[in-house]
């Protein structure tokens, strides 16, 4: 999506200044969207030793070309981004109100993505993902597919694990984007029932599930079939369920705090980078808190990272 943030000018021509009545100010244009946060990470960890691509639609406008090219040098394969004549790319706004507290506008209800999987290109989307080994999608991807395209993508990744394919999956529950709890816990549950690897946040779940503990959370995952399950929560502890154990695995709490946005996202892409690199869990979890922690040090969903090392 296109990212609209204050641009953070001092300046007297760039605020202040009232033009027919209208106070100016100034918008810095940023691309962003969870699942590509995770994409970005991956392959700023992985560089070439993996083959990390996006899938979305965009439009054949000029930002969407910018789009494709600012991913393109970030080391992500765009190959797969499929471009709609006429369609033009989701949008949102970052607004902070006077407390500081940054809340997000949104202009995506006919964004090219909500298309996916439903397109004249579908068949051939769904033969190159079938080549891939790994497939990664949240629950903002699910909520914001049609119902058919939906559907089509439930029925690709059962033949695609059918194959020999894995997916991974974080909930990243956003209520405004569900018609209602009930839907999207149903859409979610089966989701969770044909990953591999479930990337869940505890606040997510309690929001949604009302689960009253970590360990509530990891067993109502696992029992609908997710084989390993990491939870995320913040400062504290991860729980990783792997192998029908759980561990519990200490994060240090950072000192440095700027921005969490991206915190689960970039956590994600540094877990799945160490276990894509045949790493064992709890490596991959100090592979995940140390790309979170450097994010959240910094301004901004897409930030500058050092790769974890193991
Ligand atoms: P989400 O962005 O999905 O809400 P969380 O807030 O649970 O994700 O955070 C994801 C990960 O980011 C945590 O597991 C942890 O590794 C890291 N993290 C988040 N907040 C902090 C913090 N205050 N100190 C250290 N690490 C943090």
């Amino acid at each position: 999506m296109i990212e609209l943030s204050r641009a953070d000018i001092s300046g007297a021509s760039a605020s202040g200044t009232e033009v027919s009545g209208n106070q100016r100010e100034l918008y810095q244009k940023r691309y962003g969207g969870d699942t590509y946060n995770t994409a970005y990470y991956l392959a700023q960890c992985a560089k070439s030793a993996i083959d990390v691509n996006y899938v979305t639609a965009l439009g054949d406008d000029t930002i969407s070309a910018d789009m494709i090219s600012t991913f393109s040098n970030a080391g992500v394969n765009t190959d797969l981004i499929e471009k709609i004549p006429g369609a033009v790319p989701g949008l949102y706004a970052i607004q902070t109100d006077e407390n500081g507290e940054r809340s997000f506008l949104y202009w995506r209800s006919e964004a090219p993505a909500r298309q996916l999987f439903q397109t004249p290109q579908s068949e051939t989307l769904k033969a190159e993902l079938m080549k891939k080994d790994w497939l990664y999608f949240s629950g903002i991807t699910l909520a914001i597919l049609y119902p058919k395209g939906r559907e089509a993508f439930f029925e690709f990744c059962q033949a695609f694990r059918a194959q020999g394919g894995k997916i991974a999956f974080d909930i990243n529950y956003r209520p405004r984007l569900w018609a209602s709890e009930d839907e999207a816990r149903s859409i979610i549950d089966r989701a969770y029932a044909i990953c591999d690897l479930a990337l869940p946040s505890y606040d997510d779940e309690t929001l949604l599930f009302k689960v009253n503990s970590p360990q509530e959370a990891i067993d109502r995952i696992t029992k609908l079939g997710a084989k390993e399950v990491v939870l995320k929560n913040g400062a504290e502890k991860v729980y990783v369920h792997s192998h029908g154990q759980t561990e519990k695995h200490a994060i240090v709490p950072a000192t440095d705090v700027k921005d969490t946005t991206s915190a689960g996202d970039s956590f994600n892409a540094g877990y799945l980078y160490a276990r894509l690199s045949e790493q064992d869990t709890p490596t991959a979890v100090k592979a995940g808190a140390n790309l979170a922690k450097q994010v959240i040090a910094q301004t901004g969903a897409i930030v500058p990272v050092t790769p974890p090392t193991f």
